[in-house]
């Protein structure tokens, strides 16, 4: 098969959506924008050897491609509608290339959202993908938006995905009826969708955990001109980081490890309640961590009432 086979029989899918006037295969793809709507686009890479290692099973890989730029749109709050795909391969290998699109399709389908086009290069593997997405004029989750006095929240359970890494680097022993789990969240991330959505119009400053939660709060810090502190003894802790290292370790895993892709995001105490009530109904567990302050931009981290240092630097090498 050459390039334009391969475009025409993995990558040109029908699709449902009434709003893809023109798909893959001609010069753009023609997309019909509702009025009164913002559109939200994002681009992420992932390289070969810095983003995944070069044995990462192709299925993974598309879903975790697709998942890091949905997982923006979550952080957004914005609907996910198109994608397009820019693949540099180093050979065309279509078994890899079947079940790369198994991975990326399955996810796609998940959240109706079309993909409308893209490219094929050849080169050293690296994936491009740009996601867009919806919003109501005027809405969007920024990190500008955060007030003094407001809690500081995150779904699910962090640094899961950092051990599910040092347990495929040999570095930690996670105990046999774990590692199933861990590996998956550090290769199946899912994106929060349906929590951005049932976020905007509650929280006041939202964005993805994708680089660990000390560094990426400080973008909301820097971006609102608050001080964030992070009460230790609520950080969500799963029982497979509970069982598997010790308290400070986890927390070190939790907040400077990356590729958690839960949302981080602060809510007016005023609309406590109602953020009750809209995350009860996506069955997502969400915990308040901390609260906002005025001072200068910083993540202050404290337990039971102490200051606490992270040893965040010996843990430079686990990064991604
Ligand atoms: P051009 O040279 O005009 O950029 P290409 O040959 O790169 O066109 O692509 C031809 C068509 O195939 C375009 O519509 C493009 O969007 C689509 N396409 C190319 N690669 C992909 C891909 N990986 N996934 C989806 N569509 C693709
Ligand atoms: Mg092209």
């Amino acid at each position: 098969m050459n390039e334009f086979d391969i475009i025409k029989h993995y990558f040109t899918v029908a699709s449902h959506r009434k709003d893809v006037v023109m798909g893959p295969g001609d010069d753009c793809a023609l997309l019909q924008v509702p009025p009164n709507t913002l559109l939200a686009v994002s681009t992420d890479t992932l390289v070969s050897g810095v983003h995944f290692f070069a044995d990462m099973k192709p299925e993974a890989l598309g879903h975790k491609a697709l998942a890091v730029n949905l997982s923006d749109l979550a952080a957004m709050g914005a609907d996910p509608c198109w994608v397009s795909l820019a693949l540099t391969l180093p050979e065309i290998d279509e078994n890899w290339i079947e079940q790369f699109c198994s991975g990326f399709f399955e996810l796609a389908e998940y959240y109706n959202v079309a993909l409308v086009g893209g490219d094929m290069t050849k080169g050293p593997l690296s994936i491009t993908v740009t996601v867009q997405g919806t919003l109501p004029a005027g809405k969007g989750l920024k990190r500008s938006g955060a007030k003094v006095g407001d809690g500081i929240y995150v779904t699910g359970t962090l640094g899961d995905a950092a051990l599910g890494l040092q347990q495929v680097l040999g570095n930690i022993a996670v105990p046999e009826k774990y590692k199933e789990f861990v590996c998956h969240k550090f290769e199946h991330p899912h994106p929060r969708i349906l929590v951005g959505q049932a976020l905007r119009d509650i929280a006041s400053s939202a964005l993805d955990l994708s680089d660990g939660l000390v560094g990426d709060l400080a973008h909301i810090t820097r971006a609102s001109g608050m001080r964030a502190q992070i009460e230790l003894e609520q950080v969500p802790l799963s029982d497979a980081m509970q069982n598997t290292v010790s308290q400070e370790q986890g927390w070190e895993l939790a907040l400077s490890g990356g590729d958690d892709y839960e949302l981080c995001f602060t809510v007016p105490e005023l609309y406590r309640g109602q953020l009750e009530t809209a995350l009860a109904n996506c069955g997502v567990k969400f915990t308040r961590i901390g609260r906002m302050y005025s001072g200068e931009p910083e993540v202050e981290l404290v337990f039971e009432g102490r200051p606490y240092q992270l040893q965040s630097q010996s843990w430079d090498h686990f990064r991604k």
